[in-house]
């Protein structure tokens, strides 16, 4: 059994003195794979120093060279491509094939990144036009400082490049906290900072949970401005840890997006466009598409579309090449789900495909994907995140019902837009409230554009560059010309 006992901080590994041990499992064989030692506050604030004293030597190096780090980040992720997926594959459950599109997503990343480190360069200085004789004014971006990241364990190694590329591209220097229930692939995210010569102290990755690391981390003054992608109920918590001090905060935090199938759109193609918005990831995907909104003269038609493929969807081994769903990544995960099921039932929502409708693997954290129809909107089901393979469906009458049901939620992270016609499809998705909207589409996530949501569903957006000025300082320089 592995054991990720160390830290890595100032370009070392340090064994961690923390006395709690954390199990790393494989949800599929439902075993224990590695144990992580909880960070303690010698190794928070060795972290913090590091990324500390690293800082003025990482700003004054300026984007062209911060660039070629990223690009040799993102060729040495490439390089280890496919033993990353499986890495992931195992430590979090999700089917070989979606570990790869995560891989490339995060390769991406760094590489857009890698442009926009020089794209800043390039602007740095940069005259203002304005009014007045004889003054001149340049703008200049600086890095926010140190930086404390945090992620989940949904999309290891794609939540954090969306966070670690940007930071270092705009000259700032990490302390990077992944989950601890998949710390395995991030791991690779040190092993690369060494590999690739990153001078010490640029990225620093602790191992621990929220309590042991994630809390202190948000507290701690040397951290200049905090990102995190994670449940709401600690995004809260992270932020009113923000405020002491008035440090920076983003936030990524849940959804309970919806799709609208207008009454124009092709069943077929549409249900396929469902299916991927919900059951990809086993559901645990923060812009999971878990609100069908569809039209009544299509209702019947398409839930009995969803319901074929549904059955025709594999459960299994995530390192089989035949599966299309993995188990949930981690009991805790699959109890959260089976909850709400049990709630479903108390309920007694109309299920076209639940529980009952299929036999689960012989082991695996698995739950079977379910479908609900004439959801009430007062059920918690139509209401809360679930983060799992459960759709909730209801038919509406209208164009206009359909925008009123989707942009009834606090949340507002995505949503997609079927229809036919694809003038149709943009009028109506500029009528909804969500930081990212498809149309006739699966989600395609794109470096160049950003993410993240209206309402609860966060603060700040990422990728593009919007996601490299939340690292950010603009400073104005004015006086006598010449
Ligand atoms: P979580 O909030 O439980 O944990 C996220 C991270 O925060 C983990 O690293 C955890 O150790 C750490 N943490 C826990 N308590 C902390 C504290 N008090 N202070 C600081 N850090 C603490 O979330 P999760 O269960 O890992 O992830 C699922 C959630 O993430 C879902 O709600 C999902 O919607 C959200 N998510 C959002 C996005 C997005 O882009 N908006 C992407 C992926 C996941």
């Amino acid at each position: 059994m592995q054991r990720l006992t160390e830290q890595f901080i100032d370009n070392h590994w340090l064994p961690s003195r923390g006395k709690r041990s954390l199990a790393v499992t494989d949800p599929y064989r439902q075993k224990q794979i590695a144990e992580v030692t909880a960070g303690d506050p010698d190794v928070e604030e060795a972290a913090v120093a590091a990324a500390r004293r690293a800082l003025p030597a990482w700003q004054a190096l300026g984007g062209e060279r911060r660039a070629a780090y990223l690009e040799a980040f993102a060729e040495a992720l490439a390089e280890r491509r496919e033993a990353l997926m499986r890495l992931s594959a195992t430590n979090n459950g999700k089917a070989l094939a979606e570990a790869g599109i995560d891989l490339d997503d995060a390769i991406a990343c760094y590489r857009y990144y890698a442009g926009q480190a020089r794209a800043l360069e390039a602007r740095q200085g940069r005259r203002v036009e304005h009014g007045l004789d004889g003054i001149e004014a340049r703008t200049y971006e600086d890095p926010a400082g140190a930086v404390g990241l945090i992620t989940p364990w949904n999309f290891p190694l794609v939540t954090s490049a969306w966070k670690i590329a940007p930071a270092l591209a705009a000259g700032c220097t990490v302390v990077f906290k992944p989950s601890e229930v998949t710390p395995l692939p991030e791991q690779a995210v040190a092993e690369i900072a060494l590999a690739i010569g990153l001078p010490p102290g640029v990225l620093n990755l602790v191992h621990g949970d929220g309590e042991s690391i994630g809390a202190p981390l948000t507290a701690h003054p040397g951290i200049d401005k905090l990102s995190f992608t994670g449940s709401n109920a600690v995004g809260e918590r992270v932020m009113r840890a923000a405020a002491q001090g008035v440090r920076g905060v983003s936030l990524e935090l849940g959804g309970k997006s919806p799709i609208l199938v207008l009454d124009d759109a092709e069943v077929e193609a549409a249900a396929d466009w469902v299916m991927a918005g919900i059951y990809f990831n086993s559901g645990q995907i923060c812009s999971a598409t878990s609100r069908l909104i569809v039209h009544a003269s299509l209702a019947e038609p398409l839930y009995a579309a969803l319901a074929e493929r549904i059955d025709a969807l594999r459960l299994g081994d995530p390192l089989a090449d035949d599966t299309d769903m993995g188990p949930m990544t981690s009991a805790r995960q699959r109890q959260v789900v089976e909850g709400y099921l049990a709630i479903a039932a108390e309920e007694g929502l109309t299920a076209v495909r639940d529980a009952r409708h299929r036999e689960l693997p012989a082991r695996g954290e698995f739950v079977a994907p379910t479908l609900y129809r004439d959801v009430p909107v007062d059920s918690r089901l139509w209401q809360e995140e679930i983060f799992g393979p459960v759709l909730c469906a209801r038919s509406v009458a209208s164009e206009d019902e359909a925008i009123a049901l989707a942009n009834d939620s606090a949340f507002g992270l995505a949503a997609t837009v079927i229809s036919g016609d694809a003038g149709r499809a943009r009028r109506v998705g500029r009528a909804l409230r969500a930081g990212s909207v498809w149309f006739n589409s699966e989600q395609l996530v794109l470096p160049e554009a950003g993410w993240g949501g209206f309402g609860i569903s966060g603060i700040g957006r990422e990728l593009g560059p919007w996601g490299m000025a939340g690292y950010l300082e603009v400073k104005h320089l004015i006086g006598p010309a010449g």
